[in-house]
């Protein structure tokens, strides 16, 4: 953290304003990163002055799907702008490197193993857009030991069934909702797979969902933590007991909306990353919205030394307001919800918060269950956190709708409300 410090403020004309006079305070005392900051301040931020924002965004627009580089050196990547402004950020091959190994970490903790003595066929179902991470992670590692099938998340869950069906992977590797939804195909009979290891990421992993998938293909799902900025975060190593933490790689605050940490046992509101590998922008105290509960008792049967984090609720965006009985507004975490849908026999849902309503999405719902008996628990739950209950709807449709990176969001706010300071 030292070196990044010190780097970040003799390299980058930003850090060198930003952190100054701060040289020797503790990093909880430094000021918070945020997404916008980086993308106002891109060219004085990066520590590469040949970098510019307007080079990174034309090279962004001209990627197809290889491997290509921005000046010969940079891999560049875009977030999906789920929560406001796209971010852009690079990695030299250094830094490239150690993304792909925090990728790779997950992997070895669960036991995978590839190498010279036997082959491991991956299947990953994720984005394929050129500009994400994972299509460039993808890109840049093709390996004959680890014959890997890239299927898109967005692409029709047929078809998807389909090409697992032919490849038959020893690793599923997709988006948590997805990995839920072929769990479904596999326990219907549609889908005939046999992975030894299943790994759900970048969604929140419910428990409904991981039960599925365990029942599916005996086997309990890996929960990776990853995000573009940082590349891996944490991930679940074989004891299944929540997530270690890459405390070797990043530093994870689990603050409070003040930016003070929150106890053991507690969902944060979101999490300030340090990344201490990063060197061509360099992320110190960088704000990323996921709410995280660090775990009660840090430690592992495994005896691996990083602390481990309990779950993800999602992120603050996925808070949604509701008025009070009491007046004034009430917050309801994501976690209620999930404690309501997580009894519904679906392959998927979605909540939505419409300006006066609230509608409830199910694709593939099983038998024994009906539409009142849901609507009146939902209804109990947020009474129960003193809500007042707007006029909530149920509709089934073939498929909960993606986003343009595949994903598909458990929980969504149409209301233009108070929201917290980006
Ligand atoms: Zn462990």
């Amino acid at each position: 953290m030292h070196r990044l410090r010190e780097h970040a403020c003799a390299r980058s004309p930003f850090y060198g304003r930003f952190h100054k006079g701060l040289a020797d305070r503790p990093l909880d005392e430094l000021p918070v990163l945020t997404k916008e900051m980086v993308m106002e301040d891109f060219d004085k931020l990066v520590t590469d002055p040949t970098v510019r924002l307007e080079d990174v965004e034309a090279h962004l627009a001209t990627l197809s799907g290889g491997d290509e580089l921005l000046g010969g050196r940079y891999r560049v990547a875009s977030t999906s702008g789920s929560t406001g402004r796209r971010g852009l950020f690079l990695w030299d091959p250094g830094e490239w490197a150690t993304v792909l190994a925090s990728y790779n970490r997950s992997f070895d903790w669960a036991g995978v193993g590839a190498g010279l003595t036997h082959r491991t066929r991956m299947a990953v179902v994720s984005s394929t857009t050129p500009w994400h991470q994972s299509a460039r992670v993808g890109a840049s590692v093709s390996s004959p030991w680890v014959p890997t099938l890239r299927i898109d998340s967005g692409d029709p869950l047929e078809s998807i069934v389909e090409r697992l069906g032919g490849f038959q992977p020893r690793v599923l590797v997709a988006y948590a909702s997805m990995a839920h939804l072929l769990a479904e195909e596999q326990l219907a009979g549609r889908l005939r797979n046999s992975p030894g290891f299943v790994f759900g990421s970048s969604e929140v992993f419910t428990e409904q969902a991981k039960r599925r998938v365990e029942e599916a293909w005996g086997e309990k799902p890996l929960e990776v933590y990853a995000a573009t900025e940082s590349a891996g975060i944490a991930s679940e190593c074989e004891q299944h007991q929540g997530m270690h933490l890459f405390e070797d790689l990043v530093i994870t605050e689990v603050v409070d909306e003040n930016n003070k940490p929150v106890p053991p046992g507690t969902f944060g509101e979101k999490v300030l990353v340090t990344v201490l590998f990063s060197r061509t922008i360099p992320l110190i105290r960088y704000e990323m919205s996921d709410s995280v509960k660090p775990a009660t008792s840090p430690h592992c049967p495994c005896g691996r030394p990083f602390a481990v984090i309990e779950g993800i609720q999602g992120r603050a965006e996925d808070v949604l307001r509701f008025p009070a009985t009491s007046g004034g507004q009430v917050s309801v975490q994501p976690i209620v919800f999930h404690r309501v849908m997580d009894t519904v026999p679906a392959g998927g849902w979605q909540i939505a918060q419409e300006p006066s309503e609230l509608t409830m999405l199910l694709s593939g719902v099983r038998e024994g269950f009906t539409d009142a008996t849901l609507i009146d628990s939902l209804r109990q739950e947020l009474g129960a956190q003193g809500a007042i209950v707007p006029p909530v709807k149920v509709r089934h449709v073939p498929n909960i709708p993606r986003t343009t990176v595949g994903k598909a969001p458990l929980i969504k706010a149409r209301v233009p409300g108070p929201r917290r300071k980006p």
